[in-house]
């Protein structure tokens, strides 16, 4: 199929494209690397009368250093975190996670803005963001505000972005040297959306795992924390007896939902999985 017809534009700085956006109202919709959204165009899923392209505006642009938290630009691309020494450095969950989206040609010129916007579950950046504590910058007709990840993804495709305001930018405590990680995923092949995924972030003194994030992907409608497991092994030696007590409960505390090729049952099964490796791999 192709796209509907639609106008396009490609305002340069950021004030203009908020007020084409205002100005366009229902009608008008971003594209930033069209990795998404030129699918979804093609299949007339969406049938906006206005694209209006950010992807030549500066502002949104770049990855730096600003106090203690690392600031992600909503136009960084795939690529650019994957090869980035400052998120290497500082924030090292995802430059592990980024070679599992897609494959090299799609991490080009998809967006980390494009894909937090788009609030895919089974996506990686929502899941890393949340299990980051990351804080969204998003801008508006009234200004900037701020909102935790936590808050961010509110349901299947749903953030709390309105239609009239833009991504600009996402900030991330940079880690510190207690820092452990894990990110992996469970797919068909390499490059497919996961089928379940698991993004954790602990902070370790000793064999003691303290502060522990565990937030699941491509389980249910939105990326989610495992909230009563993480305060199942905040405080502890990760021993196995630990670990498969934490199986028992996040399995138990994830209301996994199907998807069109796996079982509820097949995804509460890859959660204990997961977990399983991850805490294995946190304790080493
Ligand atoms: C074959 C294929 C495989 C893929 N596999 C994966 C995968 O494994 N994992 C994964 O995470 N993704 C995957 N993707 C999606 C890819 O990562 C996209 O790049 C990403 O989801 C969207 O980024 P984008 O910049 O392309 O956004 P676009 O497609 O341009 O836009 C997506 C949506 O976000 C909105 N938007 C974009 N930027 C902003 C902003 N700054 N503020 C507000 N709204 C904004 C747009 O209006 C649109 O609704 C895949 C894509 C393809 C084509």
């Amino acid at each position: 199929m192709k796209a509907a017809a639609f106008d396009y534009i490609k305002p340069t700085v950021l004030a203009q494209a908020l007020s084409l956006l205002a100005e366009a109202g229902d009608d008008g919709q971003l594209i930033a690397g069209g990795q998404t959204l030129l699918a979804t165009l093609n299949m007339r899923l969406s049938e906006p009368g206005i694209l209006i392209d950010i992807s030549g505006i500066n502002e949104l642009k770049g990855i730096s250093l600003v106090g203690n938290q690392l600031r992600i630009g909503a136009l960084v691309t795939h690529t650019e975190i994957e090869d980035s020494e400052l998120v290497a450095k500082h924030a090292p969950l995802l430059k592990a996670a980024a070679p599992h989206i897609a494959h090299r040609a799609i991490r080009n010129l998809g967006t980390w803005g494009g894909s937090l916007a788009y609030g895919d579950p089974a996506a990686e950046w929502p899941a890393c963001s949340l299990a980051l504590n990351a804080t969204m910058i998003i801008v508006g007709p009234g200004g900037e505000r701020r909102i935790s990840a936590q808050d961010f993804f509110i349901d299947l495709y749903t953030t709390s972005l309105e239609p009239d305001e833009i991504l600009l930018a996402t900030e991330i405590p940079i880690a510190d040297k207690n820092q452990v990680f894990y990110f992996h995923e469970l797919a068909r092949r390499h490059g497919d959306y996961a089928i379940a995924g698991l993004a954790a972030v602990a902070q370790k003194q000793g064999d003691v795992i303290s502060d522990c994030a565990l937030t699941f992907f491509s389980v249910a409608s939105t990326p989610l924390m495992a909230l009563k497991t993480q305060t199942l092994v905040n405080g502890k030696v990760l021993t196995p007896e630990v670990i498969a007590s934490a199986v028992v409960a996040a399995r138990a505390e994830i209301d996994a939902i199907a998807d069109i090729t796996n079982s509820v049952e097949t995804k509460q099964h890859l959660i204990g999985v997961l977990l399983e490796r991850g805490l294995k791999h946190l304790a080493a």
